[in-house]
């Protein structure tokens, strides 16, 4: 692994070297800092995708990646880079967050957000907000506003006007897309996975330089929900959670499963429990010849991957899937997911720079796990 790790790495630097302005601006001894971003995971298959279809998501995603690496690269927090890159896939009809999120049965766009700082684990998170243009502010202004952690439909709205937090009519969320995917799901009594064909909410982790962590999700849900029912993008520990001890993670896909596997704190919790226990080889040479060889931060980069794909593998077993990004205390943005693709992008102050789509699009650290 690590050797294909290292040469994707090198191939990747070729192709996204960092501007002189960034190299100047990095130092060899600079603190590291490091983003990974998603746009939702799912069925995608790069034959039924047009390369304007592509091209437009890849850019959807550059954006997004952009917006929050210039934030750590000009030495702005990891909070602070979560939202920047949350912002413009909120504002992008073509994810399922703020303009463009999935419909309700009833015809509404109902969405869910949630936010989490490593440094004292504050968090903020809101459910069914149907007039706030980004969802992903409101859940930071609850973290740092209110007393609460989590507030819901029409009080949290209320609480946003005591903020001054943007709003947008209800027809602002509403894209043709979506509202043909609900009427497609109702004529065909199929179910959201059906026609969604991906969870597209968005989310993004950072590592900032003075190593603090944080993690934002934001969705609309799943396609046809109703009664009130709750994903677990604004759910703390199971769509978002982040600890400066461990790690910070977001996810997205099949919801039930990600809440009851609790998958960002499984994994933040698995891999804090390990790094107190130091990074022992784990029996890892039999199956990895030359494991014995690697360093501390190798040993943190396949311990936190390995980590990963075993909690999505539980989620696989109860039947879910979906996917996760994360990023570690060392600077490594991963990525896990046992779908056939994940809209995705890292960045890191090494000058890795990179988006992808499918599976197998970057080899190195980015994990499949459809076989588990
Ligand atoms: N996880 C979200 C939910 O279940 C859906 C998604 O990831 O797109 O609401």
């Amino acid at each position: 692994m690590k050797k294909a790790m290292l040469a994707a790495l090198a191939a990747l630097f070729a192709l996204t070297a960092p501007s002189a302005a960034e190299e100047a601006a990095m130092p060899a001894d600079q603190p590291k800092w490091s983003i990974a971003i998603h746009g939702g995971a799912g069925t995608l298959d790069p034959d039924r995708m047009t390369p304007e279809r592509r091209a437009a998501y890849e850019a959807a995603l550059q954006e997004a990646l952009d917006a929050g690496a210039k934030v750590l690269a000009s030495g702005g927090s990891a909070m602070e880079a979560v939202k920047a890159a949350i912002i413009p896939m909120e504002n992008s009809p073509l994810f399922n967050a703020g303009k463009g999120a999935v419909f309700t049965w009833e015809g509404r766009n109902e969405l869910d957000a949630s936010i989490m700082d490593g440094r004292d684990r504050s968090a903020g998170a809101v459910t069914g907000v149907t007039t706030i243009k980004n969802p992903i502010l409101l859940a930071d202004a609850v973290r740092t506003e209110s007393e609460h952690v989590f507030l819901m439909g029409e009080g949290a709205e209320q609480f946003a006007a005591t903020q001054g937090i943007e709003t947008a009519p209800p027809e602002y969320f509403a894209t043709e897309a979506r509202r043909e995917a609900l009427e497609r799901m109702k004529a065909e009594a199929l179910s959201a996975l059906d026609v969604d064909t991906k969870f597209g909410t968005v989310g993004a982790v950072a590592l900032d330089m003075e190593g603090n962590l944080a993690a934002g999700t934001s969705t609309g849900g799943m396609t046809g929900k109703r009664w009130g029912r709750i994903g677990d993008a604004p759910v703390i520990g199971a769509g978002t959670y982040a600890d400066n001890r461990s790690c910070a993670v977001s996810a997205t896909g099949w919801g039930e499963y990600f809440i009851r596997v609790g998958v960002a704190q499984e994994i933040c919790t698995r891999l804090r429990i390990s790094s107190v226990e130091g990074k022992p080889d784990r029996g890892w040479s039999v199956h990895y010849p030359g494991v014995e060889n690697w360093t501390t931060d190798d040993y943190a980069e396949f311990d936190a991957q390995m980590t990963a794909d075993a909690v999505m593998a539980e989620v696989k077993q109860l039947g879910g899937d979906g996917g996760v990004i994360l990023v570690t205390p060392e600077g490594h943005a991963l990525f896990s997911f046992n779908t056939t693709g994940m809209y995705r992008g890292r960045a890191d102050s090494s000058g890795m720079r990179e988006v992808a789509i499918f599976g197998g699009d970057v080899e190195a650290g980015a994990s499949n796990t459809p076989d588990h």
